[in-house]
């Protein structure tokens, strides 16, 4: 939807990663309050369940307009692969979007920008939207080198896959000094990465640049909210702490929704 942000026909997109949280009865009032809170939201929704609470997920926001994806997958389609799930298994279930790379499986996984390209490649394959996260750490940041380090995790998937790869994707940029901590960017200073990722995209497709969803994610809450949305290249936000309570995710898409009615 066109608007005065000057985000021309990106329409915001509110993502909620739940991590390890939840059990089936959370995700049941979760579903109902939010269904409570939230008529016809003008910004795309979508929820992160853990994998095993995924299919309940589907069954759940049935009828709401909500999108499920999961928090991760593994690079191939089967195989000899004890504790892990696939992207067509993630697909099989009804579910259309996958979180890859966040810091989180980068730092306690050990995942590495080409690990994340074949996560990448395997969710195309498999007909799922990957959610590519992307950002630096405290060091990084401090050193002045946040742009090189984010240029680098976006430029390893682009060189190998290509910039039409990208028409499916969506990006997140999660500074990982800012998860979790209660520490937010400025909206100038998320602005600034985000304006310089999709100059990154541009150099390759203009187009595609200009239609790319790049989400912004750390501390997210309902009072920081409507700042970072305010801004012309932050198209939405994926959110972890504040997405756990139907409330506070509700009170997070209504400041979405206040920014796109302006
Ligand atoms: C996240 O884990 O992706 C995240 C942004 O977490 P939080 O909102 O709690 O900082």
């Amino acid at each position: 939807m066109a608007n005065e942000t000057g985000r021309g026909q990106r329409t915001l997109l509110i993502a909620g990663n739940w991590k390890m949280h939840g059990t089936l009865n959370s995700l049941e009032h979760f579903s109902l309050r939010l269904a409570e809170r939230v008529h016809e939201p003008q910004a795309e929704l979508l929820v992160f369940p853990a994998a095993v609470h995924l299919a309940a997920a589907v069954r759940s926001f049935r009828g709401q307009k909500v999108g499920i994806g999961a928090q991760d997958l593994h690079e191939e389609a089967l195989g000899a692969y004890t504790g892990n799930v696939s992207g067509e298994m993630i697909h099989d279930l009804g579910v259309r979007w996958v979180l890859i790379g966040h810091s989180e499986r980068r730092s306690l996984h050990g995942e590495d920008d080409e690990v994340v390209t074949r996560k990448v490649l395997a969710a195309l394959r498999a007909g799922l939207h990957p959610v590519l996260c992307v950002g630096e750490n405290r060091d990084e940041r401090e050193a002045g080198q946040a742009e090189t380090r984010v240029a680098g995790q976006v430029g390893v998937v682009l060189q190998a896959l290509g910039a039409a790869a990208f028409s499916e994707l969506t990006i997140a940029y999660e500074p990982v000094w800012a998860i979790g901590t209660g520490l937010t960017a400025t909206p100038d200073q998320a602005q600034a990465m985000h304006t310089a990722i999709r100059a990154q995209l541009a150099a390759a497709d203009p187009a595609l640049a200009e239609g790319m969803r790049i989400l912004y994610g750390g501390s997210v809450k309902a009072d920081n909210a409507e700042h970072l949305f305010g801004c012309p290249d932050i198209d939405g936000a994926l959110i972890g702490g504040a997405s756990l309570e139907a409330d506070s995710f509700a009170d997070i898409i209504a400041a979405a929704d206040a920014v796109s009615q302006n």
